[in-house]
């Protein structure tokens, strides 16, 4: 498909492949991304809360806590210059019962050691005096003010339009079929596509929920992907105000749960659920999926309007069989 040797390619255009792309733009490499998909966003970074997260889910020491906290700042710091909606809307977790003011503690206590500014837990009065909206319920809240609302459409195109005007050249419908090795599997060659072959000695795997399969083109099954789809309703404007932050309930196994909140284009949005599957690129919503998404979404907020409800979307999680970002470089092959 093309002659010539890229310093790098980097597989999947989502906003991992997009992020990085234009942060190795700022070197002199020739660099190539390639998607599946004829547009982008498409896998994960298309369909999600489209959260910053400020940083106190995660278990201090994983992968995880050590990039949220320094990402959230990040983002706050790029979205200005790359005209990306944002806004630092905050984010509360809510507690009913003396188990959840227990979890709650643990998650301050978590926050701080992952240097998450301005984490404290307030009692649900102090919270109803902010947001009116909220159940009655609801007995104490963690609130973390640095939580932001992002438009994720937004955010994939402006990091990879920003990679474009640096040189890096991107290549929609083109799919990884195997990672081509020398005799020996010590060296990277190029990578076979659909579209035919690219030469370089640096793949980056940033194909979301195919990245276990990415992985296993170069030798490397150290880690598997869980498809875990999440479904959501969007409400109307009109009352994307019923509150002004991030809900949501305490996390279980299962993940952070149903959240409500607002959208950077003020729609009001619920979700999702967490249901592993085995499809990778099954997403559709289900009529049990979407109970499950009022009914949760209706102990935070009693008077979530159904009726208000303008569409349903599903999105699936890559999620790993290490529990945590998966992040690291083979030794062999080298690249
Ligand atoms: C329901 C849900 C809610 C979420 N909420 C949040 C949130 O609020 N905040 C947050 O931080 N995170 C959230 N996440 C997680 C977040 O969306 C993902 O971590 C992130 O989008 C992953 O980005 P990615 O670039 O790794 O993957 P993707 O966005 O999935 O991108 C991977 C790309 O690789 C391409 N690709 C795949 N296979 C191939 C192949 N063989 N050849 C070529 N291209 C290929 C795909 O087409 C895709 O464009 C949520 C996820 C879901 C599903």
């Amino acid at each position: 498909m093309t002659d010539k040797t890229y310093d790098i390619i980097i597989v999947g255009a989502g906003i991992v492949g997009a992020t990085l792309a234009r942060e190795l733009s700022a070197y002199a490499l020739e660099i190539a991304v390639i998607d599946k998909a004829a547009d982008i966003p498409s896998g994960a970074s298309r369909a999600n809360s489209a959260m910053i997260h400020a940083g106190y889910d995660d278990k201090p020491g994983s992968i995880k806590a050590d990039f949220c906290a320094p990402g959230n700042r990040l983002y706050q710091e790029l979205a200005g210059p790359l005209d990306i909606t944002l806004r630092k809307c905050g984010s509360y977790v809510c507690g009913f019962d003396a188990k959840d003011l227990k979890h709650l503690e643990k998650l301050l206590d978590q926050g701080k050691r992952n240097g998450v500014p301005g984490v404290e837990i307030i009692t649900g009065d102090a919270l109803r005096a902010k947001e009116p909206h909220v159940s009655a319920e609801i007995a104490h809240a963690l609130w973390a003010p640095s939580g932001c609302i992002v438009n994720n459409f937004e955010a994939v195109l402006a990091f990879m339009d920003n990679a474009q005007q640096n040189g890096v050249e991107l290549f929609l419908e083109t799919e990884i079929q195997d990672i081509v090795l020398s005799d020996d599997r010590k060296e990277v060659l190029g990578i076979r596509t659909n579209r035919g072959f690219m030469r370089t000695s640096v793949v980056i795997n940033a194909a979301g929920i195919n990245s276990d399969l990415v992985a296993k083109m170069a030798g490397d099954d150290s880690f598997s992907i869980e498809p875990t789809r999440g479904e959501y309703y969007i409400m109307d404007k009109n009352v994307g105000n019923l509150v002004g932050s991030f809900f949501f309930p305490c996390p279980t196994d299962k993940g952070k749960g149903i959240t409500v909140a607002p959208t950077a284009e003020n729609n009001l949005l619920i979700g999702p659920t967490s249901v592993v599957q085995e499809s990778r690129d099954d997403t559709s919503t289900s009529v049990d999926g979407l109970k499950e998404v009022v009914d949760g979404a209706r102990l935070l907020v009693p008077a979530i309007p159904l009726g208000m409800a303008i569409t349903t979307f599903s999105g699936l999680r890559a999620s790993a069989s290490t529990k945590d970002f998966v992040l690291g470089v083979l030794d062999t092959p080298r690249g």
